[in-house]
């Protein structure tokens, strides 16, 4: 919490994907971003407040398990950049060829650990891609909050940042350390260092809030940019 803004955090799934519920202190109007699995237990974090849209930074499954449970519980539209629109139907067949979910480097660690892990749902109702899509620069009110959408390509073609309040919710787009991952299919090296360069640019106190682990800020990733674009991950 910082100011007016109250940003909760959930650990879902089988690469415990941070999901975030954000609201303003005293307002019930929340935004739930990144819905990865574990509906119930987001429902739950969620309970008397009134959730206005889910929020996607991207459309890789670990970000998008709970959708339609959470979209059939709140009626709310779901939110993503028009631009990673290939990227679930990808993700989907994908899984139905192997018979599990691609997580990327992680895959064949994760099989040997547990092969249900990551095994794809058959019966499953699986989200039907549809949503509302956002613009680079477009304003989300959630309640009296601001929330900034940055389209900030190069993990997924659709990649959205969401700035808030001297916050910063990046998805799998930065990290501390580095940027996310262009191993996967549909990713972009360059256009990853393009996005971590804008994102770089905001005030060094911004606290930056990844897709999965712990946060970080603006000032502490800021001095190891050049070294990661010559690394080349
Ligand atoms: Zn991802
Ligand atoms: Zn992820």
């Amino acid at each position: 919490m910082s100011g007016g803004l109250v940003l909760k955090r959930v650990v879902v799934g089988v690469l415990a994907t941070n999901c975030w519920i954000l609201h303003a202190r005293g307002d019930r109007r929340a935004l739930v971003v990144d819905p990865g699995d574990e509906p119930g237990r987001i429902l739950a974090a969620a309970r008397g407040l009134d959730v206005v849209a889910v929020l996607l930074t991207h459309a890789h499954f670990d970000h998008v398990l709970a959708v339609p449970d959470l979209a059939a519980a709140w009626r709310v539209p779901v939110l993503a950049h028009p631009a990673d629109a290939p990227v679930w139907p990808h993700e989907v067949a994908a899984a139905r060829r192997a018979g599990h979910w691609d997580a990327g480097t992680a895959t064949a660690e994760l099989l040997a650990r547990d092969p249900a892990s990551l095994a794809f749902p058959a019966g499953a109702v699986l989200w039907d891609g549809a949503v509302t899509p956002v613009a680079d620069g477009e304003i989300l009110r959630v309640g009296p909050l601001e929330v900034r959408m940055l389209h900030t390509p190069g993990h997924t073609p659709g990649g959205v940042s969401l700035a808030v309040d001297g916050h910063l919710l990046t998805g799998d787009t930065l990290f501390p350390g580095g940027p996310g991952l262009t191993g996967p299919p549909l990713s972009d090296f360059p256009a990853i260092i393009r996005s971590v360069r804008r994102l770089l640019d905001l005030p060094g106190t911004t606290r930056v809030h990844p897709g999965h682990g712990p946060d970080t800020t603006v000032a502490a990733e800021r001095p190891h940019l050049e070294s990661w674009v010559a690394r080349g991950w």
